[in-house]
């Protein structure tokens, strides 16, 4: 005797592949706008269009920023590989990046 399958979906089995597929689509686009330095090595965001700050945005600070270059005294100014001029090191902008 054969039983019969069920081929209709749970609202909960629904709603959590939606949430998957979201996450797998938000995930890709930011992949693909993820700023990556110039190939001559000079920064080429100017501060404004970051939206660059000298103050971090609560644990988010450029000294944790994988595009922050650090002086030899970190609690001097630094420099970022992607927006130009002096970075201070507790500072913050819109493309922050957490270390890999
Ligand atoms: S937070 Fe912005 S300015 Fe600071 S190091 Fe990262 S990318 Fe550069």
């Amino acid at each position: 005797m054969r039983r019969a399958i069920s081929v209709h979906p749970s609202r909960r089995g629904l709603l959590g592949l939606g949430l998957a597929l979201s996450a797998l689509a938000w995930r890709s686009a930011r992949a693909a706008t993820a700023p990556t330095p110039p190939a001559d090595g000079i920064p080429n965001l100017s501060k404004s269009a970051v939206g660059y700050r000298d103050i971090p945005e609560r644990d988010k600070q450029c000294s944790h920023c994988r595009w922050f270059l650090a002086a030899s005294d970190p609690s001097a100014a630094g420099h970022c590989q992607l927006v130009a001029g002096e970075i201070s090191p507790s500072g913050w902008c819109d493309v922050w990046t957490p270390h890999a």
